[in-house]
């Protein structure tokens, strides 16, 4: 089959790779119908995500069910299905307590040997193990550009605007508009607030944010922190979301919020360690939370939110590509010269 695959640091090649197949009873082959090139592909691509060569990229995708193990109870072929970006085993200790995130058989698509060896989204077909409990069915006559994004960036995004704890009437701020920030800014409207920053020094990106509902603050044109304190009267945004994971984003997130308030980052660290502003978090009571999406928590009820017309996460789709090109279209979103791209096997 066609995929796209690792070759070193800064290199991805679209390659003829063996078919994957069914070896576990409770694995599902997929055959790939569209997948998408996410943020953390970049990580990837620049080495900062420790990476196999010859593994095979991709992490967002749908599909279509070709098999099943003896053990899955959920699906059967022809059924028409999401995959979160990462697997869960569904009954261990932190899955029985809702926390699939850190699930002790987790193991994500598409990024190699270090992270369990999976398959990846980027391709033809795609193994999922444990598949009951890391894929959701698609509601019928939903299209795949509007289901794809569940199994990472929309969930993401939520997970990041829920856990800012955004009350209604209240200004938020998010840090970064590339697709993860597009997502929270979309989800925080759910919501309420009355007001939503977004940060970024992209214009194409932050056209988008505005479409979305969110104020869009260049850092080119103006300091991020001022610009929030001046539009608030000097006090700051109730919340911030971290949707870039860089160390200077992190400290955007932090300053632009006011005493008691709320940050929420969701972005991947790009760095282990890094100062972290104890006394200013201690003298204005601030509450900083992190981490990797709990996806599984999230797909059924943003499937319904997406069916119900409430969310329209296909809105920031920018490119439509083929597999063959996506060495063109990591390097185009790269570049920032595309928002979102998704790709048709
Ligand atoms: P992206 O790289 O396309 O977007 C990042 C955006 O941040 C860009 O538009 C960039 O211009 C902007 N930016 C860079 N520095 C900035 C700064 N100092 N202030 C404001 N904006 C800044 O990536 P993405 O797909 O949107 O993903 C964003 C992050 O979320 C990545 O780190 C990705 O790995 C991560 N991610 C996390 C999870 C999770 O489970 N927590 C899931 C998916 C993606
Ligand atoms: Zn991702």
């Amino acid at each position: 089959m066609r995929a796209l695959t690792y070759v070193g640091e800064g290199e991805v090649r679209v390659a003829d790779v063996p078919k994957p197949s069914i070896k576990d009873s409770n694995d599902v082959l997929v055959r790939i119908t569209l997948g998408a090139v996410c943020g953390s592909d970049l990580h990837i691509l620049h080495g900062h995500t420790p990476m196999n060569e010859g593994a095979v990229l991709g992490h967002e995708f749908v599909g279509v069910v070709e098999e099943v193990g003896a053990g899955v109870k959920r699906f059967k072929p022809g059924d028409r299905v999401v995959a979160s970006f990462f697997t869960a085993c569904g009954h261990c200790a932190l899955c029985r307590k809702g926390w699939f995130n850190q699930c002790v058989d987790k193991a994500t698509f598409g990024h190699g040997e270090y992270f369990g060896g999976l398959g990846g989204g980027q391709a033809e077909y795609v193994v999922v193990p444990l598949a009951d409990h890391s894929m959701e069915a698609i509601p019928e006559g939903m299209s795949d550009e509007k289901a794809i994004f569940v199994g990472d960036i929309l969930s993401t995004g939520y997970f990041g605007a829920e856990r800012a704890e955004i009350k209604p009437g209240d200004v938020v701020a998010i840090v970064g508009a590339g697709p993860v920030g597009l997502m929270a800014t979309m989800c925080a409207q759910l919501f309420g607030p009355a007001r939503t920053f977004v940060i970024d020094m992209v214009d194409s990106r932050l056209e988008v944010a505005q479409e979305l509902g969110g104020i869009p603050i260049n850092t080119r044109e103006r300091h991020p922190v001022e610009a929030i304190e001046e539009a608030t009267g000097g006090v700051g945004a109730d919340s911030s979301i971290e949707a870039v994971g860089l160390l200077a984003a992190v400290d955007t997130a932090i300053h632009c919020v006011r005493g008691g308030g709320t940050i929420s980052m969701v972005g991947v660290p790009s760095a282990v360690l890094g100062d972290f502003p104890f006394m200013r978090m201690w003298l204005k009571s601030l509450t900083f939370r992190a981490g990797w999406c709990n996806v599984q928590a999230y797909m059924r009820p943003l499937l319904d939110l997406i069916a119900a017309g409430k969310l329209q996460p296909e809105k920031i789709i920018s490119h439509r590509m083929k597999l063959d090109q996506a060495e063109e279209a990591y390097r185009i979103f790269d570049a920032r010269q595309a928002t979102k791209i998704v790709l048709t096997p």
